[in-house]
């Protein structure tokens, strides 16, 4: 992996257009000052990897917008140790961020093909989260509870058992709505009866597909 003067400047051109889009945490932007997002690009579209744009990784999904990924990382305020779930693995950029910050991860990706190729090429570039594949809309009950769980495909509605799967205290940032806007959302578990909500800017992510999402 080339991580070059050049990538490297673009980058750090990248984290200052994200503070200047308001993104304040400062371990949020250092953590995406060290992933090198052009790995997660074909030469050919080398050019799009340090602009503040979603892009397509196949099969109909793209990796996220890095302003989307800075803006959910601060809002799940993590710190070292911390257990996240993420839901849709996706490229698996998200899931390096989060490595970065030091919690442990784990990760679920609902397209088989997309898992494969993730779970293989993460480990190679040195971030070994926990890699699952299936339909994350349900979260991953067996591993439950966690600290933090982020959803990184827009849901149709908040599912109940990812606020289940919550430890108390611990948070779960998902965006909400139609197939083509969807808010920002952060549910706090206060107690095991009592959940706060947030409700931050519009967002456009792919769907959250199955059980307990767009079917
Ligand atoms: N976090 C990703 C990244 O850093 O590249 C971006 C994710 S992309 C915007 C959304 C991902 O969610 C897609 O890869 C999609 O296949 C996945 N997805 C959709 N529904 C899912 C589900 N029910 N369970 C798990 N993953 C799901």
């Amino acid at each position: 992996m080339v991580d070059s003067y050049k990538h490297q400047g673009m980058r750090r051109r990248l984290i200052q257009k994200l503070r200047e889009k308001g993104i304040e945490d400062e371990s949020v932007l250092s953590a995406m000052g060290k992933v090198p997002r052009h790995v997660f690009f074909e030469n050919a579209f080398l050019e799009h990897a340090y602009q503040d744009k979603a892009f397509p990784i196949g099969h109909g999904q793209t990796i996220s917008q890095p302003y989307t990924v800075a803006f959910q990382t601060e809002l799940l305020n993590v710190k070292a140790g911390d257990k996240v779930l993420e839901i849709g693995t996706g490229s698996g950029y998200q899931a390096c961020v989060l490595c970065e910050l030091g919690t442990k991860v784990y990760t679920i990706e609902y397209q088989r093909d997309l898992y494969e190729r993730t779970r293989r090429f993460l480990p190679e570039m040195g971030y070994k989260p926990l890699f699952f594949s299936g339909d994350g809309s349900k979260g991953l009950s067996k591993h439950a509870p966690f600290d933090k769980i982020i959803v990184t495909a827009g849901a149709p509605t908040v599912p109940n058992s990812l606020i289940e799967q919550l430890s108390i205290g611990g948070c779960l940032v998902i965006p909400v709505g139609d197939d083509n806007v969807q808010q920002m959302l952060r549910l706090t578990k206060n107690t095991e009866r009592k959940i706060s909500k947030e409700v931050f800017s519009n967002f456009s992510f792919v769907p959250l597909k199955g059980e307990d999402g767009w079917k």
